[in-house]
């Protein structure tokens, strides 16, 4: 096509026509005036040849091309055709007027004729460009549909299947609290006997496992309504602080609580959702750390937003797990359930907040949470 070329090109091309066209004429009109002694039917002849340059002229340039060209070859004919008249019959002089009033009527009608063709041309090729700018637009249309309905009837089977295994977890409940209470009889019951203590009491802590398995299952797959209560956000930590003491003099580890004038921020929240939010990501700086050394615990501000931050000494997050940590059952530990983070996350999503997780600097991670300011 034509407007893909370089302007530049389109250019040189335009002017070598222009020179060609120029040249034929002044070719054709130096024959006509350096043999005009010749006879009149030879120029008469030759007259005809005018018609290429102005045709070419028109179809090249269009109307205006053609106009141009032929009015000035009616110029430079003139002159000749003048000084021809003596010698011609009134009917050759006739002819000669007609021939030079048509060269200057084709000249237009070449011009204007391909003109229109060319605007037939270019609106024929935009009707096609904008056909297949739409077929394409369809073409993205469907599959887009094709995805969503993919993704909704997804969406359908998860939620199905989060109902029925949140009904299941409810009822797995009942038996292992039976299981539970009658394993602590037995422990009792025999108390004396070694064998029977220690199977026991592997027994129980398995149960105490797939309880909190349970709970926390549950905590994800069946979100509670929020209650909220405007409460300063030391307060609660303090409360998660207290809650996780047991967890952290177990393992020897020291919990700094750095305390500043932003304990005081009152948020408006869950306060038992948040909490869990605490205790979750506590629990796991105590698990990632193991025994020994210290977790910083402060309290941290952001535009419209306050939180806290947990930051340990574990060995951090390696780049390979970062895109799974909110993933429900994503665990790196053996006796992980991998729905802490994902809690986390639903309760934050529920309180308007947001949670960042990143490797600190020296050594281990951190944690942020963030909760709009009341
Ligand atoms: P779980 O603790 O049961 O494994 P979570 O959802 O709480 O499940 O955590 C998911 C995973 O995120 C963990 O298995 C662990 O690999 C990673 N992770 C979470 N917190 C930390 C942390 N403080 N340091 C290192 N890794 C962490
Ligand atoms: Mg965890």
């Amino acid at each position: 096509m034509q407007n893909h070329e370089a302007p530049e090109h389109n250019r040189s091309r335009a002017l070598f026509d222009l020179i060609i066209i120029g040249l034929v004429i002044v070719i054709l009109t130096t024959i006509h005036y350096t043999n005009y002694h010749y006879e009149v039917d030879y120029h008469i002849l030759l007259q005809f040849a005018y018609y290429l340059p102005v045709i070419y002229a028109a179809m090249r340039f269009g109307p205006a091309g053609g106009i141009i060209s032929s009015f000035i070859i009616t110029l430079l004919f003139i002159p000749l055709m003048t000084h021809m008249q003596s010698s011609l019959t009134p009917a050759a002089k006739y002819t000669q007027w007609v021939e030079v009033g048509l060269i200057n009527v084709i000249g237009w009608l070449t011009g204007f004729l391909t003109e229109e063709e060319r605007i037939a041309k270019r609106k024929y090729q935009l009707a096609l460009m904008v056909q297949k700018e739409l077929v394409e637009k369809l073409k993205r249309e469907g599959q887009e549909r094709e995805r969503l309905e993919g993704e909704i009837r997804q969406t359908e089977r998860v939620t199905a299947l989060g109902h029925m295994s949140a009904g299941l977890a409810h009822e797995i409940r009942n038996p292992l609290g039976i299981m539970k209470v009658s394993i602590q009889m037995l422990a009792q019951e025999k108390f004396g006997d070694g064998v029977v203590s220690e199977y026991c009491r592997i027994l129980l802590e398995e149960c105490e496992r797939l309880n909190r398995l349970l709970s926390e299952f549950l905590s994800f797959a069946r979100p509670k309504e929020l209650l909220r209560e405007k409460i300063a956000l030391g307060e609660l930590l303090d409360e998660g602080v207290c809650l996780i003491q047991p967890a952290l003099q177990q393992n020897h580890i020291e919990l700094e609580r750095v305390r500043s004038e932003l304990d005081q921020k009152e948020v408006e929240v869950d306060p038992d959702q948040i909490k869990q939010v605490i205790l979750n990501i506590l629990l796991n700086a105590i698990e990632a750390q193991g025994i020994g050394g210290m977790i910083h615990l402060q309290v941290v501000e952001e535009e419209g937003y306050v939180g806290f931050a947990v930051t340990d000494q574990g060995p951090g997050i390696t780049q390979e797990v970062m895109p799974y940590l909110y993933d429900p059952f994503f665990t790196t530990k053996d006796k992980g359930t991998g729905l802490g983070l994902s809690v986390v996350h639903r309760i934050m999503d529920q309180h308007g907040g947001k949670v960042t997780i990143s490797n600190h600097n020296e050594r281990g991670a951190r944690v942020g949470v963030l909760l709009p300011l009341v």
